[in-house]
């Protein structure tokens, strides 16, 4: 029987409903309007694209969404003090700096100097190590792995005692992904493993998974036959195979492809999420869920 297809892109469309309706009740309850400030240094065209879809999305939820254009040229001293007037600045709960930054500026160091609790990437170290201690301590997930879940969940797929193997751990998907599902909590609580370029027979670790994660960026990596039937199969990778014409624009777009034989493996799996359609929606959705956390948490208004 063929698998259920996990849409990311209905179940994104679906969260930013259920944010859109929380965002107007904060506001009229509270007063409250959160705020996220992207930061993008240069002209970078993947970034400005990137930052552009971010602001619109915080923009059509209601947010208080501010674009902070800067020179390429901005000195990291100064990038910094710009960091800094956020962290203190009460109406932004969410700072995020595009990356990659110029040469001559530390990432690393302004990636760190954002006050841990609106980084709502989730990759300050100080939310990774939440992320590890788990349950009360996590405050914000990084935003692609938080996403990876939610499908899981929202797909009904049962976690609790399910052995998870995550092909990949890199520290945006990998890590955190297996962290997340390892949790002791509803919608992880599994048996996790996770694989990679060391691992000796892939193949049979993948074929033991009820739930497979395949981040590694290498396409067609994972073969049908490594599938268990009727397992959940989420597939992270982007990866540009070829170029076509766009029906719609008639400009050459890039052709994607994941990390899975889609085609076969979804007449072999039980559910499983498409490339494109499938994670890539959800990472800009679950940032937004960040900021909108992250303002209930500055207000100390009740969690759910
Ligand atoms: P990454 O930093 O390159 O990490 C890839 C991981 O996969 C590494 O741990 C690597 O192992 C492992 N790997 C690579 N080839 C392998 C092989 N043949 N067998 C076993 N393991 C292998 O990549 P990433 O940033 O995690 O991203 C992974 C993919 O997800 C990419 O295609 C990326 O474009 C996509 N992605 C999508 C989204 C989204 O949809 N929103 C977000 C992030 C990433 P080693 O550690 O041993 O080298």
């Amino acid at each position: 029987m063929a698998a259920k297809i996990i849409s990311g892109k209905e179940i994104a469309a679906k969260i930013r409903e259920e944010l859109k309706k929380e965002v107007a009740e904060l506001k009229e309850k509270h007063g409250i309007v959160p705020g996220l400030v992207t930061i993008l240094v240069g002209k970078n065209p993947a970034s400005i694209s990137y930052v552009t879809g971010k602001q619109k999305t915080a923009h059509e939820l209601g947010f208080h969404s501010v674009q902070d254009d800067q020179p390429d040229d901005i000195s990291e001293a100064d990038l910094l003090g710009l960091v800094d007037k956020y962290n203190k600045d009460p109406k932004v709960h969410g700072i995020l700096v595009q990356l990659p930054l110029p040469g001559h500026i530390d990432e690393k160091k302004v990636l760190n100097a954002i006050n841990p609790d609106k980084d709502v990437d989730g990759f300050h170290p100080v939310n990774v190590g939440r992320l590890m201690i788990g349950g009360d301590e996590v405050k914000f997930l990084p935003c692609t792995p938080a996403g990876i879940q939610e499908l899981i969940v929202r797909a009904g797929v049962e976690t609790s005692g399910s052995e998870v193997v995550v092909v990949g751990r890199s520290n945006i998907v990998g890590k955190p992904i297996a962290n997340i599902m390892l949790q002791k909590g509803k919608g992880a609580n599994s048996t996790v493993t996770i694989v990679h370029t060391g691992t000796r027979n892939l193949d049979e670790h993948c074929k033991r998974a009820d739930i497979l994660i395949v981040a590694a960026g290498v396409p067609n990596l994972v073969k049908p036959e490594w599938i268990k039937p009727g397992s959940c199969v989420i597939d992270v990778g982007v990866n540009r195979v070829g170029e076509k014409k766009s029906e719609k624009t008639g400009k050459m777009i890039a052709i994607l492809r994941g990390d899975v034989d889609f085609d076969a493996a979804k007449e072999i799996a039980g559910a499983i999420t498409p490339v494109p359609g499938g994670v890539g929606p959800m990472t800009i959705t679950m940032l937004m869920k960040n900021t909108v956390k992250s303002a209930k948490m500055h207000a100390g208004i009740n969690m759910q």
